[in-house]
């Protein structure tokens, strides 16, 4: 950490920041310069929350951290990136294969997810996704099958071997949805659920931690350090679009810079969401291919058997043929760009 002094600092108020930086467990080296004085602090700054200790002396004209307040989850604790195994050989991250991960928004129907699974299977998607508990804002909206939603993608994955992803909305659920899951989805709007983060930080299984809706890139992956605090270092990241100004003709704006800056900080797995991100079927399939290009580790798209009739993000979702020529295209890009990011830290030094 560096501590810049006002020009007209007093002898008195630089030893405050010594003496304060001693207390708080820092060594501390006074630079003299013409005009003004700065102090450098040694130590471990990700103990402390925020630079106000320091700030509040008086003769301090600003103080700048130096090191990333994420430690577990950054590059520079961990050089090489994380790979993580979903499910017996399907594994994401650093130079494994692109891995789409396809399904419905919710599970409606014992028939509808059985089909979508095999379609998804078909078209060359490594996992299903399918939600059994949905956020829904408005209430009177249709929630999900909670249990019985989970049995039925369990049922969807002894059909096609492909592994579950689905979101985790009440703590309390933690034990039936790891039962059934194979990857346990934090949505957007409990990006900041905290306890929730913590009890994650507990389970053995990988956690998919979607990018708040508001949130900056520093507080996604704080919220990433504070599962892996908690002892679960299997995380994947997912962009699925922030908001912004401009909602008229896009549900959110998606993100596709996360992916190198969260790559340049980050040893984890990084994933796009493309059908949350824009709302809107036709621009699903340019987005998932711009992430990919990106340098992506994977892929997240809703299908529908019948998306206008869809219980939820029917708008957004793709049908099965849609799917199947996108997944054409998605290889064709991943053909060219995947020996540019055969190792994202080298790409994106
Ligand atoms: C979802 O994946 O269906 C979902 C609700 O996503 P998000 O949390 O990104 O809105
Ligand atoms: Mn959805």
């Amino acid at each position: 950490m560096i501590v810049v002094m006002e020009p007209n600092a007093l002898e008195e108020q630089i030893q405050k920041v010594v003496d304060r930086a001693k207390e708080l467990g820092f060594q501390a080296i006074i630079n003299k310069g013409e005009v003004q004085t700065v102090v450098a602090l040694i130590g471990d700054e990700t103990r402390l929350a925020g630079t106000d200790l320091l700030e509040e002396i008086e003769g301090v004209r600003r103080v700048e951290r130096i090191q990333v307040p994420f430690r577990l989850a950054s590059r520079t604790t961990q050089y090489a990136d994380s790979v993580i195994e979903i499910a017996p050989g399907v594994k994401i991250g650093g130079a494994e294969d692109l891995v789409v991960m396809a399904g419905p928004c919710s599970v409606e129907t014992e028939e509808g997810i059985i089909q979508t699974a095999r379609a998804a299977k078909a078209s060359g998607a490594k996992v299903l996704r399918g939600g059994a508990y949905k956020p829904r804002t408005a209430p009177r909206t249709f929630e999900g099958l909670g249990e019985l939603g989970l049995k039925l993608l369990k049922q969807a994955k002894e059909e096609t071997g492909l592994p579950i992803v689905t979101e985790i909305m009440d703590i309390r659920d933690v034990d039936k949805v790891c039962e059934n899951a194979d990857i346990l989805q934090v949505g957007a709007r409990n990006m900041q659920n905290f306890s929730m983060l913590n009890e994650l930080g507990r389970v053995g299984k990988p956690v998919l931690l979607k990018r708040g809706m508001s949130a900056t890139i520093d507080e996604w992956l704080l919220a990433a350090e504070r599962i892996m605090h908690h002892g679960n270092s299997k995380v994947i990241l997912c962009e699925r679009g922030i908001r912004s100004f401009d909602a008229k003709y896009t549900r959110n704006v998606l993100d596709v810079s996360a992916i190198p800056v969260v790559q340049k900080l980050s040893h984890l797995p990084i994933i796009i969401d493309p059908s949350h991100g824009t709302g809107k079927t036709a621009f699903v399939r340019a987005m998932a291919l711009a992430g990919v290009a990106a340098g992506a580790n994977g892929l997240m798209i809703e299908i529908h058997p019948d998306p206008e009739n869809a219980l939820s993000d029917g708008p957004q979702s793709l049908k099965f043929d849609q799917f199947d020529v996108l997944m054409k295209e998605i290889n064709q890009v991943y053909a060219v760009t995947k020996p540019l990011f055969c190792s994202k830290a080298l790409a994106h030094k």
